[in-house]
Protein backbone atom coordinates (compact mmCIF):
# COMPACT_ATOMS: atom_id res chain seq x y z
CA UNK A 1 0.00 0.00 0.00
CA UNK A 2 1.17 3.26 -0.79
CA UNK A 3 2.58 5.93 1.94
CA UNK A 4 1.13 9.99 1.58
CA UNK A 5 3.49 12.19 3.59
CA UNK A 6 1.12 14.45 5.55
CA UNK A 7 1.41 17.80 6.95
CA UNK A 8 -0.22 19.46 10.05
CA UNK A 9 -1.22 22.92 10.00
CA UNK A 10 -1.76 23.86 13.81
CA UNK A 11 -0.06 20.82 14.51
CA UNK A 12 1.04 22.03 17.94
CA UNK A 13 -2.37 22.51 19.00
CA UNK A 14 -5.34 20.42 20.28
CA UNK A 15 -6.65 18.91 17.85
CA UNK A 16 -2.85 18.73 16.24
CA UNK A 17 -2.03 16.78 18.77
CA UNK A 18 -4.59 14.25 17.96
CA UNK A 19 -3.34 14.17 14.20
CA UNK A 20 -0.16 13.02 15.68
CA UNK A 21 -1.81 10.46 17.97
CA UNK A 22 -3.90 8.58 15.66
CA UNK A 23 -1.46 9.24 12.73
CA UNK A 24 1.26 7.21 14.53
CA UNK A 25 0.81 3.88 13.02
CA UNK A 26 -1.59 4.72 9.63
CA UNK A 27 -0.69 2.12 6.85
CA UNK A 28 -1.33 4.81 4.28
CA UNK A 29 -0.11 8.15 6.23
CA UNK A 30 2.85 8.97 7.78
CA UNK A 31 3.80 12.75 8.94
CA UNK A 32 6.36 13.99 7.65
CA UNK A 33 5.82 18.64 8.29
CA UNK A 34 4.31 19.95 11.08
CA UNK A 35 3.64 23.92 11.00
CA UNK A 36 2.39 26.14 13.57
CA UNK A 37 2.51 29.92 13.91
CA UNK A 38 5.84 32.12 14.62
CA UNK A 39 5.87 31.25 18.79
CA UNK A 40 6.66 27.38 17.57
CA UNK A 41 7.94 27.53 14.45
CA UNK A 42 11.95 26.68 14.24
CA UNK A 43 11.32 24.56 16.76
CA UNK A 44 11.30 20.73 17.03
CA UNK A 45 7.70 19.25 17.54
CA UNK A 46 8.95 17.85 21.03
CA UNK A 47 9.49 21.29 22.29
CA UNK A 48 6.83 23.54 20.49
CA UNK A 49 4.08 21.38 22.09
CA UNK A 50 2.65 20.97 25.28
CA UNK A 51 1.72 17.56 24.64
CA UNK A 52 -1.90 16.85 26.45
CA UNK A 53 -2.55 13.67 25.47
CA UNK A 54 -1.88 10.11 27.59
CA UNK A 55 1.54 8.53 27.02
CA UNK A 56 4.10 10.34 25.31
CA UNK A 57 4.51 12.20 21.67
CA UNK A 58 4.82 10.05 19.65
CA UNK A 59 8.40 9.14 18.37
CA UNK A 60 8.24 9.56 14.79
CA UNK A 61 7.02 13.33 15.02
CA UNK A 62 9.32 14.32 18.08
CA UNK A 63 11.99 15.61 15.87
CA UNK A 64 10.28 17.36 12.87
CA UNK A 65 10.82 21.00 12.96
CA UNK A 66 8.01 22.82 12.98
CA UNK A 67 7.84 25.51 10.25
CA UNK A 68 5.60 28.54 9.44
CA UNK A 69 2.39 27.74 7.83
CA UNK A 70 3.36 28.29 4.07
CA UNK A 71 4.02 25.95 0.97
CA UNK A 72 6.02 24.50 0.02
CA UNK A 73 6.20 21.72 3.19
CA UNK A 74 7.05 18.27 2.40
CA UNK A 75 4.13 16.48 1.89
CA UNK A 76 1.65 15.37 -0.43
CA UNK A 77 -1.57 16.66 1.22
CA UNK A 78 -1.78 18.69 4.43
CA UNK A 79 -4.79 18.39 7.50
CA UNK A 80 -5.50 21.59 8.52
CA UNK A 81 -6.39 22.58 12.60
CA UNK A 82 -5.92 26.11 12.18
CA UNK A 83 -8.20 28.35 13.97
CA UNK A 84 -10.27 30.16 11.54
CA UNK A 85 -8.62 33.31 11.36
CA UNK A 86 -5.84 32.11 9.52
CA UNK A 87 -7.36 29.01 8.02
CA UNK A 88 -9.38 30.61 5.25
CA UNK A 89 -6.19 32.55 3.78
CA UNK A 90 -3.69 29.76 3.96
CA UNK A 91 -5.27 27.02 3.26
CA UNK A 92 -6.44 28.76 0.14
CA UNK A 93 -2.88 29.04 -0.39
CA UNK A 94 -1.86 25.52 0.49
CA UNK A 95 -4.54 24.43 -2.30
CA UNK A 96 -3.62 27.03 -4.96
CA UNK A 97 -0.31 25.24 -4.13
CA UNK A 98 -1.24 21.94 -5.42
CA UNK A 99 -1.91 20.19 -1.88
CA UNK A 100 -5.49 18.73 -1.07
CA UNK A 101 -6.73 20.46 1.86
CA UNK A 102 -8.24 18.25 4.45
CA UNK A 103 -9.74 20.87 7.25
CA UNK A 104 -11.11 21.14 10.72
CA UNK A 105 -11.96 24.60 10.28
CA UNK A 106 -15.01 26.45 9.69
CA UNK A 107 -13.80 28.91 7.22
CA UNK A 108 -14.59 27.11 4.15
CA UNK A 109 -17.48 24.55 5.01
CA UNK A 110 -20.88 26.46 4.33
CA UNK A 111 -19.26 27.70 0.47
CA UNK A 112 -21.52 25.91 -1.87
CA UNK A 113 -18.21 24.08 -4.07
CA UNK A 114 -16.46 22.82 -1.14
CA UNK A 115 -17.10 19.58 0.36
CA UNK A 116 -18.64 19.20 4.01
CA UNK A 117 -18.19 15.06 4.59
CA UNK A 118 -19.09 12.98 7.01
CA UNK A 119 -17.55 9.94 5.18
CA UNK A 120 -20.56 7.44 6.00
CA UNK A 121 -23.42 10.46 5.00
CA UNK A 122 -22.41 12.24 2.11
CA UNK A 123 -19.15 10.74 0.37
CA UNK A 124 -20.88 11.74 -3.03
CA UNK A 125 -20.31 15.50 -2.38
CA UNK A 126 -16.75 14.72 -3.46
CA UNK A 127 -17.97 14.72 -6.31
CA UNK A 128 -17.72 19.23 -5.80
CA UNK A 129 -14.12 19.36 -6.08
CA UNK A 130 -14.31 19.51 -9.60
CA UNK A 131 -16.86 22.31 -9.88
CA UNK A 132 -13.94 24.00 -6.71
CA UNK A 133 -11.20 23.70 -8.70
CA UNK A 134 -12.93 25.10 -11.90
CA UNK A 135 -14.09 27.89 -9.79
CA UNK A 136 -11.02 28.83 -7.89
CA UNK A 137 -8.37 27.59 -10.59
CA UNK A 138 -6.66 25.23 -8.02
CA UNK A 139 -4.93 23.06 -10.51
CA UNK A 140 -4.00 19.97 -8.51
CA UNK A 141 -5.00 20.77 -5.28
CA UNK A 142 -8.70 21.56 -3.42
CA UNK A 143 -10.57 21.79 -0.18
CA UNK A 144 -12.71 19.69 1.62
CA UNK A 145 -13.75 20.01 4.99
CA UNK A 146 -15.58 18.11 7.99
CA UNK A 147 -18.42 19.49 10.72
CA UNK A 148 -18.28 21.51 13.58
CA UNK A 149 -17.58 18.86 16.04
CA UNK A 150 -20.92 19.37 17.72
CA UNK A 151 -22.83 18.62 14.78
CA UNK A 152 -21.00 15.34 14.46
CA UNK A 153 -22.67 14.23 17.34
CA UNK A 154 -26.29 14.68 15.80
CA UNK A 155 -26.20 14.79 11.91
CA UNK A 156 -25.82 10.77 12.15
CA UNK A 157 -28.66 9.96 13.82
CA UNK A 158 -30.73 12.64 11.91
CA UNK A 159 -29.15 10.96 8.53
CA UNK A 160 -30.34 7.54 9.51
CA UNK A 161 -33.66 9.16 10.32
CA UNK A 162 -33.84 11.62 7.50
CA UNK A 163 -33.27 8.97 4.89
CA UNK A 164 -36.60 6.98 6.00
CA UNK A 165 -38.72 9.03 6.97
CA UNK A 166 -37.91 12.88 6.12
CA UNK A 167 -36.51 15.01 8.96
CA UNK A 168 -38.95 18.18 9.28
CA UNK A 169 -37.45 20.37 12.21
CA UNK A 170 -35.06 19.71 15.19
CA UNK A 171 -34.83 21.04 18.62
CA UNK A 172 -30.87 20.56 19.68
CA UNK A 173 -29.16 21.01 22.92
CA UNK A 174 -25.68 20.89 23.13
CA UNK A 175 -22.97 20.09 26.00
CA UNK A 176 -19.73 20.49 25.02
CA UNK A 177 -16.53 19.20 26.52
CA UNK A 178 -13.60 21.85 27.51
CA UNK A 179 -11.32 20.23 25.13
CA UNK A 180 -13.60 21.54 22.03
CA UNK A 181 -11.86 25.13 22.81
CA UNK A 182 -8.64 23.92 22.13
CA UNK A 183 -5.79 24.55 24.60
CA UNK A 184 -5.83 26.34 27.02
CA UNK A 185 -9.52 27.34 26.21
CA UNK A 186 -12.24 27.80 28.60
CA UNK A 187 -10.55 29.59 31.95
CA UNK A 188 -10.82 27.11 35.01
CA UNK A 189 -12.75 30.00 36.99
CA UNK A 190 -15.36 29.93 34.10
CA UNK A 191 -15.78 26.03 34.06
CA UNK A 192 -15.34 24.51 37.32
CA UNK A 193 -18.63 24.06 39.30
CA UNK A 194 -20.44 25.60 36.40
CA UNK A 195 -22.32 25.29 32.99
CA UNK A 196 -21.31 28.15 30.54
CA UNK A 197 -24.22 29.03 28.13
CA UNK A 198 -22.39 30.39 25.28
CA UNK A 199 -19.87 29.30 23.17
CA UNK A 200 -19.05 32.40 20.63
CA UNK A 201 -20.28 31.64 17.02
CA UNK A 202 -21.44 28.13 17.58
CA UNK A 203 -24.93 28.25 17.29
CA UNK A 204 -25.37 29.72 13.89
CA UNK A 205 -22.49 27.07 12.56
CA UNK A 206 -24.86 23.97 14.33
CA UNK A 207 -28.10 25.82 12.93
CA UNK A 208 -27.06 25.08 9.49
CA UNK A 209 -24.57 22.40 8.63
CA UNK A 210 -26.72 19.90 9.00
CA UNK A 211 -28.62 20.76 6.31
CA UNK A 212 -26.02 20.84 4.07
CA UNK A 213 -24.68 17.32 4.88
CA UNK A 214 -27.90 15.81 4.27
CA UNK A 215 -28.40 17.92 1.22
CA UNK A 216 -28.35 16.29 -2.07
CA UNK A 217 -25.49 16.46 -4.62
CA UNK A 218 -26.81 16.58 -8.47
CA UNK A 219 -25.88 18.97 -11.27
CA UNK A 220 -22.42 19.78 -9.38
CA UNK A 221 -24.34 21.21 -6.71
CA UNK A 222 -25.80 20.56 -3.45
CA UNK A 223 -29.51 21.40 -2.70
CA UNK A 224 -29.35 21.74 0.97
CA UNK A 225 -32.16 19.11 3.02
CA UNK A 226 -35.21 21.58 3.86
CA UNK A 227 -35.58 20.85 7.68
CA UNK A 228 -34.82 23.84 10.47
CA UNK A 229 -32.82 23.28 13.15
CA UNK A 230 -33.02 25.62 16.42
CA UNK A 231 -29.64 25.08 19.03
CA UNK A 232 -28.55 26.43 22.10
CA UNK A 233 -24.98 25.80 22.92
CA UNK A 234 -23.34 25.16 25.96
CA UNK A 235 -19.75 24.61 27.26
CA UNK A 236 -20.09 22.04 30.44
CA UNK A 237 -16.84 20.75 32.95
CA UNK A 238 -16.00 17.28 30.84
CA UNK A 239 -13.03 16.83 29.51
CA UNK A 240 -13.59 15.15 25.94
CA UNK A 241 -17.31 14.61 24.56
CA UNK A 242 -19.58 16.44 23.16
CA UNK A 243 -23.42 15.72 24.12
CA UNK A 244 -26.69 16.36 21.83
CA UNK A 245 -29.83 16.36 23.28
CA UNK A 246 -32.47 16.54 20.52
CA UNK A 247 -36.05 16.25 19.83
CA UNK A 248 -37.22 15.90 15.70
CA UNK A 249 -40.39 15.85 14.17
CA UNK A 250 -40.50 13.88 11.00
CA UNK A 251 -42.17 13.88 7.66
CA UNK A 252 -43.65 10.60 7.67
CA UNK A 253 -45.07 7.98 9.98
CA UNK A 254 -42.75 6.17 11.91
CA UNK A 255 -42.51 3.61 14.98
CA UNK A 256 -40.17 3.89 17.72
CA UNK A 257 -39.18 0.06 16.46
CA UNK A 258 -38.25 1.82 13.32
CA UNK A 259 -36.51 5.12 14.05
CA UNK A 260 -33.82 2.64 16.49
CA UNK A 261 -34.10 0.56 13.66
CA UNK A 262 -33.03 3.57 11.30
CA UNK A 263 -30.18 4.47 13.40
CA UNK A 264 -28.74 1.12 14.22
CA UNK A 265 -28.44 -0.06 10.73
CA UNK A 266 -26.76 2.91 9.34
CA UNK A 267 -23.73 1.35 7.54
CA UNK A 268 -20.33 1.90 8.58
CA UNK A 269 -17.34 1.99 5.58
CA UNK A 270 -14.38 -0.14 4.93
CA UNK A 271 -11.93 2.08 5.50
CA UNK A 272 -9.00 2.13 7.56
CA UNK A 273 -10.88 4.57 10.40
CA UNK A 274 -14.26 3.49 10.15
CA UNK A 275 -15.44 1.82 13.49
CA UNK A 276 -17.48 -1.51 12.84
CA UNK A 277 -20.68 0.63 13.94
CA UNK A 278 -20.69 4.31 12.84
CA UNK A 279 -24.23 4.52 15.36
CA UNK A 280 -24.61 2.40 18.37
CA UNK A 281 -27.78 2.53 20.18
CA UNK A 282 -27.92 1.67 23.63
CA UNK A 283 -31.11 1.19 25.59
CA UNK A 284 -29.44 1.39 29.03
CA UNK A 285 -31.55 4.21 30.38
CA UNK A 286 -28.21 5.96 32.11
CA UNK A 287 -26.11 6.72 28.80
CA UNK A 288 -24.80 7.71 26.89
CA UNK A 289 -21.69 9.44 29.42
CA UNK A 290 -18.86 11.62 27.99
CA UNK A 291 -16.74 9.56 29.98
CA UNK A 292 -17.94 6.05 29.40
CA UNK A 293 -19.16 6.26 25.90
CA UNK A 294 -16.46 8.74 24.11
CA UNK A 295 -14.21 6.07 23.06
CA UNK A 296 -16.66 3.44 21.83
CA UNK A 297 -15.14 2.45 18.14
CA UNK A 298 -11.91 4.33 19.18
CA UNK A 299 -13.85 7.34 19.59
CA UNK A 300 -15.13 7.35 15.75
CA UNK A 301 -18.70 5.61 16.84
CA UNK A 302 -21.69 8.09 17.42
CA UNK A 303 -23.46 6.77 20.47
CA UNK A 304 -27.29 7.42 20.69
CA UNK A 305 -29.35 6.32 23.73
CA UNK A 306 -32.70 7.67 25.61
CA UNK A 307 -34.56 7.12 22.53
CA UNK A 308 -38.43 7.67 23.17
CA UNK A 309 -41.74 9.31 22.01
CA UNK A 310 -42.08 13.05 22.48
CA UNK A 311 -44.49 14.88 24.49
CA UNK A 312 -44.54 17.94 21.59
CA UNK A 313 -42.03 16.65 18.63
CA UNK A 314 -42.71 13.10 17.32
CA UNK A 315 -38.97 11.98 19.37
CA UNK A 316 -36.54 12.66 21.78
CA UNK A 317 -32.79 11.07 21.96
CA UNK A 318 -29.38 11.83 23.25
CA UNK A 319 -26.38 12.04 20.85
CA UNK A 320 -22.60 11.32 21.92
CA UNK A 321 -19.23 11.57 20.07
CA UNK A 322 -16.10 12.28 20.49
CA UNK A 323 -15.45 16.02 19.66
CA UNK A 324 -11.48 15.51 19.22
CA UNK A 325 -11.74 12.23 17.28
CA UNK A 326 -15.32 11.95 15.43
CA UNK A 327 -15.45 15.72 15.76
CA UNK A 328 -11.96 16.83 14.68
CA UNK A 329 -9.03 14.81 13.43
CA UNK A 330 -10.31 11.22 13.11
CA UNK A 331 -12.94 12.36 11.06
CA UNK A 332 -10.55 14.44 9.13
CA UNK A 333 -8.37 11.54 8.14
CA UNK A 334 -11.76 9.53 7.79
CA UNK A 335 -11.99 11.99 4.84
CA UNK A 336 -8.73 11.39 3.47
CA UNK A 337 -8.76 7.62 3.40
CA UNK A 338 -12.43 7.90 1.27
CA UNK A 339 -10.68 10.33 -1.32
CA UNK A 340 -7.75 7.88 -1.53
CA UNK A 341 -10.00 5.64 -1.92
CA UNK A 342 -11.92 7.29 -4.96
CA UNK A 343 -8.34 8.26 -6.34
CA UNK A 344 -9.19 12.00 -5.27
CA UNK A 345 -5.60 11.79 -3.75
P1 LIG B 1 -5.71 25.11 19.60
O1 LIG B 1 -5.50 24.06 20.62
O2 LIG B 1 -5.83 26.52 20.04
O3 LIG B 1 -4.55 25.00 18.50
C1 LIG B 1 -4.39 25.96 17.50
C2 LIG B 1 -3.22 25.61 16.58
O4 LIG B 1 -3.13 26.60 15.55
C3 LIG B 1 -1.86 25.58 17.27
O5 LIG B 1 -1.04 24.66 16.61
C4 LIG B 1 -1.35 27.00 17.04
O6 LIG B 1 0.07 27.06 17.01
C5 LIG B 1 -1.85 27.28 15.64
N1 LIG B 1 -2.04 28.71 15.42
C6 LIG B 1 -2.77 29.57 16.16
N2 LIG B 1 -2.70 30.83 15.65
C7 LIG B 1 -1.89 30.75 14.57
C8 LIG B 1 -1.40 31.69 13.63
N3 LIG B 1 -1.75 32.98 13.67
N4 LIG B 1 -0.59 31.24 12.64
C9 LIG B 1 -0.22 29.95 12.57
N5 LIG B 1 -0.65 29.00 13.44
C10 LIG B 1 -1.47 29.39 14.43
O7 LIG B 1 -7.06 24.85 18.74
P2 LIG B 1 -7.77 23.45 18.36
O8 LIG B 1 -8.78 23.10 19.38
O9 LIG B 1 -6.74 22.45 17.99
O10 LIG B 1 -8.62 23.88 17.09
C11 LIG B 1 -8.03 24.08 15.82
C12 LIG B 1 -9.12 24.25 14.77
O11 LIG B 1 -9.92 23.06 14.73
C13 LIG B 1 -10.08 25.41 15.04
O12 LIG B 1 -10.48 25.97 13.83
C14 LIG B 1 -11.25 24.73 15.72
O13 LIG B 1 -12.45 25.42 15.57
C15 LIG B 1 -11.29 23.40 14.96
N6 LIG B 1 -11.92 22.28 15.70
C16 LIG B 1 -11.56 22.02 17.00
C17 LIG B 1 -12.18 20.95 17.64
C18 LIG B 1 -11.86 20.61 19.08
O14 LIG B 1 -12.56 19.72 19.62
N7 LIG B 1 -10.89 21.22 19.71
C19 LIG B 1 -13.10 20.17 16.98
C20 LIG B 1 -13.42 20.46 15.65
C21 LIG B 1 -12.81 21.53 15.02
P3 LIG B 1 0.95 27.51 18.30
O15 LIG B 1 0.94 26.37 19.26
O16 LIG B 1 2.28 27.75 17.70
O17 LIG B 1 0.30 28.75 18.85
Amino acid sequence: MRKYRVGILGATGTVGQRFAQLLENHPQFEITAMAASDRSAGKPYSEACAWKLPGTIPENVRDIIVTPIEPPLDCDLVFSSLPSSVARETEETFARAGYPVISNSSSYRMDEDVPLLIAEINPDHVGLIEKQRANRGFAKGFIVTNPNCAVVSFAPPLAALHRKYGVEEVIVTTMQAISGAGYPGVASMDIMDNVFPYIAGEEPKVEIEAQKILGTFANGAIENADFTVSAQCFRVNVLDGHTASVRVNLKENSTLEGVVEAMRSFPSLDLHSSPKNFIEVTDEPTRPQPRLDRDNGDGMTITVGRVFPDNIYDYRFVALSHNTVRGAAGSAVLNAELLVSKGLI
